[in-house]
Formats: structure tokens, sequence, C-alpha cells
């Protein structure tokens, strides 16, 4: 059986959404208060409702809570994006991720019941803050409040070193998780393996410990 997944709010985040969804064996229904919104996306969804997500009865009777997976992606209307993730749980939805415009939002969504909370602007600056202050840094990805993923271009002062030499671990409190070499993926790389020109390494560690391996190597640079 194809997944099922519901969209509600059809703005550039829910809308990239629901274009990438698309592209997957997904059966996509969308829900937007505006038709032309539901109209602009109409090649990239299997169903479109014009309705209001925090009309519970309209909800129930589309059989919202046959969809495993729901998410609100309501922006600037905070009370609606509240109520609906509300009523989303309560009639029984398993996964509802909601979009949170500001931490407090994100709070109160976590209080009520949301099973995932995205932040994508916070996260986004984040991301980019990374990369303009460490032109290495390709990709950051935050696992918790205080740990990160960063994707880290591997600069002349870490070529042909083997990775039992850089002491990464023992210097920083980091580990190199995965090497991308050529797109092909070396997970837990053998200490043994030489770093080669064009390596993406894949580092796990707190915020602090990545940002200061990632101040020490623009200084080497
Ligand atoms: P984004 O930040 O993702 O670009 P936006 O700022 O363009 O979003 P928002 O006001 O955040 O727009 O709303 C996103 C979409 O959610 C809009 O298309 C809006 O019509 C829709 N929307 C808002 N409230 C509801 C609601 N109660 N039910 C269904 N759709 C809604």
């Amino acid at each position: 059986m194809k997944k099922e997944i519901a969209v509600i709010g059809l703005g550039r985040f829910g809308g990239s959404i629901v274009m990438e969804l698309s592209e997957m064996d997904v059966d996509v229904l969308v829900i937007d208060t505006d038709e032309a919104r539901v109209n602009e996306y109409q090649d990239y969804y299997s169903e479109g409702i014009i309705g209001d997500s925090t009309d519970e009865a309209m909800l129930k009777s589309i059989g919202i809570d046959n969809y495993d997976n729901v998410i609100v992606a309501i922006g600037d209307n905070i009370q609606a994006s509240i109520l609906s993730t509300l009523i989303l749980k309560d009639l029984g939805v398993k996964k509802v991720t909601t979009k949170a415009q500001n931490s407090y939002h994100g709070r109160v969504l976590e209080k009520i019941g949301a099973d995932i909370v995205v932040h994508p602007e916070r996260d986004m600056g984040r991301r980019i803050a990374h990369r303009l202050v460490s032109s290495s840094v390709v990709e950051y990805l935050e696992v918790s409040t205080s740990h990160s993923i960063i994707e880290y271009s591997a600069n002349a002062k870490l070529e042909n070193k083997r990775i039992s030499d850089l002491n990464i671990r023992e210097k920083f409190g980091i580990s190199i998780i995965a090497i991308n070499r050529d797109n092909d993926i070396i997970v837990s790389p053998d200490p043994q393996i030489s770093i080669l020109g064009g390596d993406i390494l894949i580092l796990i560690g707190s915020d602090q410990q990545l940002n200061h391996f990632e101040k020490v190597m623009e200084r080497l640079k």
C-alpha cells in the first residue's frame, strides 16, 4: 500500500514538501484555505481540499485519522497552527509534524503533543552561519540542542594524512563517522585510511567542540 501523507498549508515550506513528496511513491492530500494555492500545486498531489484545518468536522469528514503522517505547515497564523495540531492529535493521527515560527510556538506545540516540531528558518540560519564562518563546512545538521553533524571538506592540511595521525578525537573530542569520497560513503572509516583531496568528512560532536575544530582548521589554511 502506498504511503499517505497530508500537508496542511501551501506556503513556500508546505509547497516544497508537496513537490518533493510528489517525486516519491506517496499519496499526498493537501489542505489550504486559499483556493489559488491549492490550484497552484495541482500537479503535485492526489487530492486537494480548500478548507480550514481548524474545522474539526471537516477533518473528520475527510478521514484525516487514516493518515499516519500529517504536516502542519501553517506559518504566520500561530493560533491556527496550534489548534490544528491539537485537533489532529485528538482525532488520533499517529505522527503530526508542525512548523514552528519561533521558540515559544515550538514549546507550545511540544506541550500539546506535536510529535515533531520543525524550525526551518532557525535551522537554515544556523546552517548558513556555519558555512559563512568556515568555508569548508558544506553541511550542518543539528542532532540535539547541544550536538551536531557537519560535513567538512578536507583541506590541504588534512590531505594524505591518516585518520589515526590526525588525533581529531583526542584533540577536539569529535569523531569521523563517515567519509564521502566521490559520492561513495565510507562508513566508520578505518583509522589507517588516508584522507584524500576532495574527501568530505562527516563529523559528529558537541557544538562547542565542532566550533573549536572549525576555528583551528581555518587558522591552519
Ligand atoms: P511560508 O513561510 O511557508 O512561505 P507563508 O508565509 O507563505 O508560508 P503562511 O501564512 O505561513 O504563508 O501560511 C501558509 C499557508 O497556510 C497559506 O497558503 C495559508 O493559506 C495556509 N493556511 C493558513 N491558515 C490555514 C488554515 N487554518 N487551514 C488551512 N490552511 C491555512
